[in-house]
């Protein structure tokens, strides 16, 4: 297994997770067997959004005796409310929804702390209104959660979260086809076939953003609909082209900011299945030549950090240079220009930034405009280019 950092939070968390969704609610023998495997594969993360108490109930037990092993990103305004999976915004019914959650968890503190499911501008403004946001806060300064999260599949919602709202930790909806769609506060959208009939071009620059200004805050991003609810794998094709989970998982874990993606487990063999991404070769891991091969897709110029241009003479890792580039350049549309890009010549690119391109072993500088890249890129990349502002961005 691998770990990365989870944004600024301190937490190490493997990059394969489990969500919890596919777990049978009232079914303890199977939350033992899925904790144990989790266990056995080194995945120390995972999501809990149900808020059916017989699901809740069972995942506490799974972990008693071994909670100190886990971290637990769980679900506040995910309330039961007449038998049934609710979302709420009332305060009140968040508090005690959370007050059960954690009594059924048999636990005293959640690692993250994620406000439910936030699409649209107006359900951010009555999370704020409503007390809901400083109700999380307040929970953190008690230390019954350690860090606060919110999930959501807009970039722009998510954008405004972490800029304006201190959010830490953001679950986010990533995967090749969804950040082709620009963003709407319906989610339904996003797999809306005919959205795929017609010509697209590029990732769309507020995903694109989004995951650049995250990295740049610090803040960490979990994915949830890595595989777009196994639309993109088998036979399903909304796009055209069908993709192996090992390439999903690559494509999201080459986004800026993410650190663990999620995937819904249903059993031992599906939780087996995606902790293999570990052990996978970089060809079971490539993902650019399906994307380019998806039919009315155009991703020219556009950069996927997909390594195909590489080896480089002079061993520039050009991928992650064209990355911190990329990082260095990026600014938030919500709160306007908080920090001066390169190109208006007062630049403050964040230390992180300049200490991770700083630690490559080779820099753009090196560049001694071969081609070679260019010509092994799927995408048309203009990689001297690329090499070139980077110089002007870093200084070397
Ligand atoms: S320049 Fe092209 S080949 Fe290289 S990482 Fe970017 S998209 Fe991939
Ligand atoms: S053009 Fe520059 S970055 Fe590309 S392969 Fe040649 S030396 Fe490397």
């Amino acid at each position: 297994m691998e770990y990365r950092q989870l944004g600024n939070t301190g937490l190490k968390v493997s990059v394969i997770g489990m969500g919890c969704e596919g777990l049978s609610e009232d079914n303890y023998n199977m939350a033992q067997k899925m904790f144990d495997a989790a266990e056995r594969l080194g995945i120390n993360y995972f999501d809990l959004y149900a808020s059916d108490p017989r699901l809740r109930q069972a995942v506490g037990r799974a972990l008693r005796g071994r909670r100190d092993r886990f971290m637990i990103q769980s679900h506040i305004c995910s309330v039961w409310k007449n038998g049934q999976y609710t979302r709420t915004r009332n305060l009140a019914e968040t508090k005690a929804g959370f007050e059960e959650m954690m009594t059924l968890l048999d636990t005293d503190y959640l690692d993250v702390g994620m406000i439910h499911y936030c699409d649209a501008m107006g359900d951010w403004e009555s999370i704020v209104d409503n007390g809901i946001l400083d109700y999380a806060r307040e929970l953190k300064k008690q230390g019954r959660i350690r860090h606060i999260g919110l999930s959501s599949h807009n970039p722009l919602v998510a954008e405004r979260a972490v800029t304006e709202g201190g959010i830490e930790v953001l679950m986010f909806s990533v995967n090749p086809c969804y950040d082709l769609q620009p963003a709407t506060e319906d989610c339904e959208e996003m797999w809306a076939d005919r959205n795929y009939q017609k010509q697209l071009t590029n990732m769309d620059p507020d995903r694109q953003r989004l995951y650049e200004v995250c990295q740049r805050m610090g803040v960490g991003i979990t994915v949830m609909k890595v595989y777009a609810g196994g639309e993109l794998l088998g036979s399903n094709q909304i796009a055209g082209v069908s993709l192996t989970p090992n390439q999903c998982i690559s494509y999201a874990l080459s986004r800026p900011a993410v650190s663990a993606v999620l995937p819904g487990a249903h059993s031992v063999e599906e939780l087996e299945q995606s902790a293999a991404y570990c052990e996978a070769g970089p060809e079971e891991k490539d993902y650019a030549a399906a994307l380019a091969s998806f039919p009315r897709v155009s991703w020219v110029g556009h950069c996927m950090y997909c390594t195909h241009c590489e080896p480089c003479p002079k061993f520039i890792d050009i991928a992650s240079v064209t990355k911190f580039l990329h990082l260095a350049q990026a600014r938030s549309r919500v709160t306007g220009h908080p920090e001066q890009c390169a190109d208006d010549g007062d630049c403050q690119i964040p230390e992180t930034v300049r200490e991770h391109y700083a630690a490559l072993e080779h820099h753009a500088g090196e560049c001694i405009k071969c081609g070679a890249c260019e010509g092994r890129c799927p995408f048309g990349v203009a990689v001297r280019e690329n090499m070139e502002q980077a110089v002007k961005v870093f200084g070397y």
